[in-house]
C-alpha cells in the first residue's frame, strides 16, 4: 500500500508533507521520509516508525526548500529494513533525485535482473529503486525525457512522486489503480496526495485527482502542466473502498464511508440474519456494520471496544504475535452482548484470524448465535498491485467453501457480499480492480513486459 506525499511552491514544504503524511498514517506504518529540494540540493530524512517518531523540530530545521515529497511505508515489495524506507535519493548525471512510490510493479524483477546483468548494483529489495535506475541509466538529455524512458519500461501499479533540484513530477499508471488527488494550498503551492483526508488536514482546497496516465509537471514560476503519458484503461482498486482508504477521503469522486454503507446494504440484501443486534468489528467494518443494520433495521451497538494503541495487526510478522494482538486490540461490551443472537460484520475476511478469534471472544461474552457477515467478496487471489495480501495458500477463502469457513470460526453462519454486490454498490459507471476476488490479473498479465528487452 503505502501513502505518497508531494509540496510545491510552499514556504514550509516538509511541514505540510509531515502533516499529509500524519493524516495517511493508516496507509502505512512501517518506516516515513520526506525528502525536500531548494533549489541546489535535496535534503532527506528517513526512518523505520511512525510519522511522529521520526520526525522532530530538527528535521525541519534540516529539510530546507519550497519543495517536499514524502512516503509512508507499508512493506509489499523488499523486506522490512531501515534502507527500504523512502523516498529514494541519487546523484546521477544529471544531478539529484528523490522518488516515492505507492504501488507494485508486476515486472519488477525482470527489470531488476537486467539492470544487474548490465551492472547495476542494489541496494534494497525496493521496487522503487528499479525507478531510480532506470532514470539514472536512460540516454535522454532531458530528465523530462528520461523518466518517460523509466515509464516505458515499468509496468503494473504506481503513482509516483519525484523531485529534482528545481522541479516535481507526479505520476500515477494508466490503470489509476492507486489514488492520487491534486489540491492547491491556501498560502500558494500545490499539494498531490494519495488520499483527500490529507488536504482536509492542511486547509488545502481539493482541485481533481491526477488522471491514469497522467504525468504533472510542476516548475518555478508556471502553473502545474500535464501530459497524458498514456491511454488510459482505468480500474481503480475496490479494495481502497473496502479497507484501505479513510472513510473522510473522496476517491475517484467517491466518498469512502457512504460507499462503505452502500457495501453493507447490499450485503443485508444478499445476506440477512435474523438477529437482535449487529455489531461492527472496528474501526473497519463500522460504516458497512451501519449499513446492514439499516438495511435490515435491526439495532446497531458498538459493542466492541477498540484499543487505540495498537498497531494495525496485519503489521506483526508471525501467527502467534498476530493471535494476541487481536485480544490486546478487541474486548467486547459483555452486558450488551449476554444471551443475544448477534451479527457480527466485517470489511474482509483475509486469513480469518480476525473472525476466529472475534467470534471466540463474543461466545466468551455469551452471545447466543453469531453471524458472521463479510461486506466484500471471498478473497481468492493475492493482490499484485501493492495490497499487502498473502500468498494463495494462506487466503483461507481460496481453499475452503463458506460453510467450512464459518466452522473453522466457529460461526453460526457466514456470509459475503457477491461480486455483483460490490459491483452495484461501487456503482457501475467504471471497472474496478477486483483482482483479489476474481483473479483477473489485466495489468502484466505475463512476465514480458514492453521495451524491457532494451535495458
Ligand atoms: P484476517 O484476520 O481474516 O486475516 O484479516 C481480516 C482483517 O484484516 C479485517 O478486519 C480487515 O479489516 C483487515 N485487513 C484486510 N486487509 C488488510 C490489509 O491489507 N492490511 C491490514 N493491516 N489489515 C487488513
Ligand atoms: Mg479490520
Amino acid at each position: 500500500m503505502c501513502a505518497i506525499v508531494g509540496v510545491y511552491g510552499a514556504k514550509n514544504a516538509a511541514k505540510i508533507a509531515y502533516y499529509a503524511l500524519f493524516a495517511m498514517q493508516h496507509r502505512g506504518q512501517e518506516a516515513t521520509g520526506i525528502s525536500t529540494a531548494n533549489g541546489d540540493k535535496i535534503h532527506l530524512v528517513k526512518k523505520r516508525g511512525l510519522v511522529t517518531e521520526v520526525f522532530d523540530e530538527s528535521s525541519f530545521e534540516f529539510l530546507k526548500g519550497n519543495c517536499a515529497i514524502g512516503h509512508n511505508r507499508y512493506s509489499t515489495a523488499g523486506a522490512d529494513s531501515v534502507l527500504d524506507a523512502q523516498p529514494v535519493f541519487a546523484k546521477y548525471k544529471l544531478g539529484e533525485i528523490s522518488v516515492a512510490h505507492n504501488g507494485n510493479l508486476v515486472n519488477k524483477y525482470e527489470v531488476r535482473n537486467r539492470l544487474i546483468e548490465r551492472g547495476a548494483i542494489f541496494q534494497t529489495g525496493m521496487d522503487t529503486e528499479n525507478i531510480v535506475h532506470l532514470i539514472a541509466k536512460s540516454q535522454n538529455d532531458a530528465l523530462v525525457d528520461r523518466i518517460k524512458d523509466m515509464l516505458s519500461k515499468i509496468e503494473g501499479a504506481y503513482c509516483l512522486v519525484i523531485q529534482s533540484r528545481s522541479k516535481m513530477f507526479v505520476i500515477r499508471d494508466r490503470f489509476g489503480i492507486r489514488p492520487l488527488s491534486l489540491g492547491r494550498l491556501k498560502d500558494g503551492g500545490w499539494i498531490v496526495a494519495s488520499e483527500t483526508c490529507a488536504f482536509d488536514l492542511v486547509g488545502a482546497e481539493f482541485i481533481r485527482d491526477v488522471r491514469p496516465g497522467e504525468m504533472l509537471t510542476f516548475e518555478e514560476d508556471r502553473e502545474p502542466f500535464s501530459e497524458q503519458i498514456f491511454e488510459p484503461d482505468y480500474h481503480p482498486c475496490a479494495f481502497e473502498y473496502i479497507y484501505f482508504s479513510r472513510p473522510d477521503s473522496i476517491i475517484d469522486g467517491k466518498n469512502v464511508y457512504q460507499t462503505r454503507v452502500a457495501m453493507g446494504k447490499m450485503l443485508a440484501k444478499e445476506a440477512p440474519a435474523d438477529v437482535d443486534l449487529v455489531l461492527p468489528v472496528p474501526d473497519s467494518g463500522v460504516a458497512a456494520a451501519k449499513g446492514y443494520a439499516e438495511g435490515l433495521g435491526i439495532p446497531f451497538e458498538m459493542g466492541i471496544v477498540r484499543n487505540h494503541y495498537v498497531g494495525r495487526t496485519f503489521i506483526e510478522p508471525t501467527q502467534e504475535i498476530r493471535n494476541l494482538k487481536v485480544k490486546l486490540k478487541l474486548s467486547p461490551i459483555k452486558h450488551l452482548i449476554e444471551g443475544k443472537r448477534i451479527a457480527i460484520i466485517d470489511d474482509s475476511l483475509v486469513r480469518g484470524t480476525t473472525s476466529k478469534q472475534i467470534v471466540k471472544m463474543l461466545l466468551e461474552a455469551g452471545a447466543k448465535e453469531i453471524h458472521m457477515r463479510i461486506a466484500a467478496p471471498e478473497i481468492k487471489y493475492p493482490c499484485r498491485y501493492g495490497i499487502d495480501t498473502p500468498t494463495q495458500a494462506e487466503l483461507i477463502s481460496s481453499r475452503y467453501s463458506v460453510k467450512e469457513i464459518a466452522k473453522k470460526i466457529g460461526a453460526t453462519t457466514l456470509g459475503f457480499l457477491s461480486i455483483e454486490g460490490l459491483i452495484e454498490s461501487l456503482g457501475t459507471e467504471r471497472t474496478y480492480s477486483l483482482v483479489s476476488f476474481d483473479g483477473n490479473y489485466f495489468a502484466g498479465g505475463s512476465a514480458q513486459s514492453p521495451g524491457c528487452s532494451d535495458i
